[in-house]
């Protein structure tokens, strides 16, 4: 049976214990959603104060070239790229994840266009389970365009085999699902819709810096993500896209704008798009917050992806193990799986009240979220998450469930 003390132990010999001291969060916090706001780096306290008074305040313009504002997108896509297994020149941090997706999207469905062998494919793919912009995203575009594309929803990865063929243009899936934790087979999809002659995109946006991604490996056509969440950009940080170098020249979006054309500051009054990464592009960025970015990279520069996944597993393990272990008598059901190649950095639990429950949490402390229909959703992340935090946090959540020390007429709250 493991005890407090073993947790004790496992941090003592954990080798990324140290990077916890890198991130500053607040004391008597257990912080388990790190998949939905990462926490802040140290470093960004610093970071933002000289990109504020010095970038901005006293070099003024002159920092889009001499503090490299200009190339910032492309210089931290570079740098994000070895944690999805992209090459440099194919990543760019912009936007956001719903605008990354629409572009991708539409970009995925014009490359089919332009094939006479898949001009005539109509349907979009995705899943009824998927973080809904990404759905609503597919929606927009599909009836605006108003050429006949439809969205077809499945309700299982089984249904995929049968859902994937001749009328399909694209298939769009989030790699890690952000209620259940559950992670798709990236290489089996992938070559399940390129035999299909169907184009898949990607959502990363649970599994960047969550789990190790290899994109070009497991031949995936194009993808988007987040920042803010397990790369610990800061809210609202801007997204990302990849757009693999074999699809770089078809590569047309709609919003082309002019940091995505050849010769911006010739300022010609027709668009010319870029060669390259740079094309993915559309307009000015908020620097500010991009800035941010980068001390989250920085973190993830001094480990590996490898390293975070196997204590992001023992983590995931031990927090179900713990579970049930200790509130086994409740009515609680856990919906992650426990195979771990198909579980991301998050476990979910229903419970009954999970609302009122996970209120309780938060309010000593253990700061989770819920998501409808009644899951509790718990985030592992590595880099400052402890075997003894997940030892607190189940000490707490059985504390709660033992006394039913939980509000069920508990007020919502608009968001977490
Ligand atoms: C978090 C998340 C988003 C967020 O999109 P925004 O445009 O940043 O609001 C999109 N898709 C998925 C799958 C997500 O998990």
């Amino acid at each position: 049976m493991t005890t407090r003390n073993h947790c004790l132990e496992r941090d003592a010999q954990d080798p990324l214990a140290d990077l916890r001291d890198q991130f500053d969060l607040p004391p008597g916090v257990i912080y388990l959603d790190g998949n939905s706001l990462g926490a802040r780096p140290k470093a960004s306290l610093t970071r933002a104060q000289h990109v504020i008074a010095h970038e901005w305040g006293h070099d003024l313009i002159r920092s889009w070239n001499s503090a490299g504002w200009f190339d910032l997108p492309k210089r931290l896509g570079d740098r994000l790229a070895p944690l999805i297994g992209a090459a440099a020149g194919e990543v760019v941090v912009t936007d956001t994840t719903s605008v990354n997706l629409f572009k991708a999207l539409a970009a995925a469905l014009s490359m089919q266009a332009a094939d006479p062998a898949s001009a005539g494919r109509r349907v979009i793919v995705t899943e009824r389970s998927n973080f809904p912009t990404d759905i609503y995203m597919a929606q927009g575009l599909s009836s605006w365009l108003d050429r006949g594309y439809s969205i077809q929803l499945i309700d299982s990865v089984d249904e995929l085999p049968a859902a994937v063929g001749a009328d399909t243009a694209v298939v769009m899936l989030t790699h890690v699902n952000y209620r259940t934790g559950y992670q798709h087979d990236m290489r089996a999809t992938s070559a399940l819709a390129r035999a299909a002659g169907a184009l898949i995109v990607w959502d990363l946006a649970h599994s960047a810096g969550a789990v190790p991604v290899a994109l070009q490996a497991d031949g995936a056509d194009l993808a988007v993500g987040c920042t803010y969440k397990y790369l610990n950009g800061g809210p609202g940080a801007p997204a990302f896209i990849w757009v693999p170098q074999k699809h770089q020249v078809r590569f047309r979006q709609p919003l082309s704008g002019w940091w995505g054309h050849a010769a911006p500051f010739e300022m010609a009054p027709g668009f010319v798009p870029t060669d390259g990464i740079g094309r993915a592009l559309c307009g000015t960025q908020p620097i500010v917050s991009l800035a941010m970015v980068e001390c989250g990279l920085d973190v993830f520069a001094q480990t590996s992806m490898a390293a975070i996944r196997d204590k992001s597993l023992a983590l995931t393990d031990l927090f179900i193990e713990l579970v049930e272990q200790r509130c086994g008598h409740h009515p609680l059901g856990l919906v992650t799986p426990r195979e771990h190649a198909r579980r991301g950095s998050q476990v979910s639990f229903t419970h009954p009240h999970g609302y009122a429950v996970m209120a309780a949490l938060i309010a000593r402390g253990v700061i989770g979220d819920y998501r409808e229909p009644a899951i509790m959703r718990f985030g592992f992340t590595p880099l400052y998450t402890s075997f003894t935090d997940v030892w607190d946090a189940v000490e707490i959540l059985r504390d709660i469930l033992d006394r039913q020390d939980y509000n069920v007429d508990a007020k919502r709250d608009a968001v977490t």
